[in-house]
């Protein structure tokens, strides 16, 4: 691997790992003798449905996806998803939002626009520094689903539970930036749904798995086709030309996952990057984490200074260390460290090491 690759805290696009990168760079010209590049190649091309039926496949492989689910591979970002949700699933028009963070509230703002939307739960008081307790939630019985934002990547908060639903209320679940990181029971969930830039691949693929009977039985036809999941479905996410090369790196991601052990050795490993940093952060004073500890998230880890001039220095020496995207969102300030899949725990105590000895220079 080229020894010039920094350690890359990005919170999305982020650090993919480097033999999915060798891969692909060793297949870039001339895939498997079909004489071309995966880019260059017809959706409706043999070899191209080989590849896009090997990486669903793999993801039901390794997130164990029951029969009677979808798989979608979409385009538009997670974000395209915050108006499909309501248009697919508000059969009633009516549906309930747990609000903790950004991209939770550019979610229910897009649901507001088509129909009654309640709040069953929001931390925005205390600046987004937690997610609901079961106890808290407040579901309304007759809702057409009920939503979370599984990991608040700004924030770095993150569910360590699946939320409980009054029965027949769909759990949808926005899984962008902690997909893959361990296992999870898709039976519990209606939908679950990520853009890939985070932890499955390259900006462009959005995944959706959806449970079968959610399909259907809406008025989509006064929608626009690119966003009903049933045409989507019915058409195996070919009614126009798919995000083709994302959906080949996906792939090349669910091979490489797969063989260090899958979402349970993945998990073992996020639970030790997160580890790390958290106990660091509880045995010192200089740095104060921002995240609630039983809400605190094994992807995005985000603490300040409590000083923006330490905090603005920080992300500068760090970067001159080898270590990018260090700096928190612009709406939280601070620092964050985005540790996915990818992050060697190396990186991670590289960074531990400049922590301490930024605190020790600047303390
Ligand atoms: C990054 C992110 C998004 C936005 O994804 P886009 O693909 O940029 O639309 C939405 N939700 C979560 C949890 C994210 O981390």
């Amino acid at each position: 691997m080229a020894d010039n690759r920094i350690y890359n805290f990005s919170a999305g696009p982020s650090m993919l790992p480097a033999p999915v990168l060798e891969r692909a760079a060793a297949e870039m010209l001339n895939y498997k003798g079909s004489g071309m590049s995966v880019m260059e190649m017809s959706h409706r091309s043999k070899v191209y449905d080989g590849i896009i039926k090997e990486t669903e496949a793999a993801l039901r492989r390794v997130l164990s996806i029951p029969d009677n689910y979808k798989v979608l591979f979409l385009q538009g970002g997670a974000t395209t998803q915050f108006a499909a949700i309501p248009m697919n699933l508000m059969k009633t028009g009516k549906a309930d939002y747990a609000l903790t963070g950004n991209f939770a509230n550019n979610a229910y703002k897009e649901a507001k626009k088509f129909g009654d939307i309640h709040l069953a739960f929001s931390s925005k008081e205390s600046g987004f520094d937690r997610v609901p307790t079961q106890n808290e939630l407040d579901i309304r019985p007759d809702a057409d689903y009920f939503y979370i934002c599984a990991n608040n990547t700004i924030y770095g908060t993150e569910y360590q539970y699946d939320p409980e639903t009054p029965a027949g209320v769909p759990l949808v679940a926005d899984m962008s930036s902690n997909i893959l990181s361990k296992p999870v029971d898709v039976a519990k969930y209606g939908v679950i749904y990520a853009g890939a830039q985070k932890n499955m691949g390259p900006a462009g693929v959005t995944v959706v798995i959806v449970r079968d009977d959610l399909l259907g039985g809406y008025p989509l036809d006064k929608y626009p086709v690119m966003l009903d999941w049933k045409t989507m479905a019915d058409k195996e996410s070919m009614y126009n030309t798919p995000p083709t090369y994302g959906i080949y790196i996906l792939g090349l991601v669910l091979e490489w996952v797969e063989a260090q052990g899958g979402v349970e050795a993945m998990q073992r490993l996020a639970e030790k990057r997160a580890s790390m940093l958290y106990d660091y952060l509880d045995g010192q004073a200089f740095y104060q984490p921002v995240a609630e500890k039983a809400s605190r998230s094994h992807m995005n880890v985000t603490f300040r200074t409590g000083s923006e001039e330490l905090d603005a220095k920080f992300a500068k020496e760090s970067a001159a260390a080898g270590m990018s995207n260090l700096k928190g969102h612009r709406s939280v300030g601070g620092m964050r460290a985005s540790i996915y899949n990818a992050m060697p725990v190396e990186g991670v105590e590289h960074l531990i090491g400049f922590m301490k000895k930024f605190a020790a220079e600047n303390g």
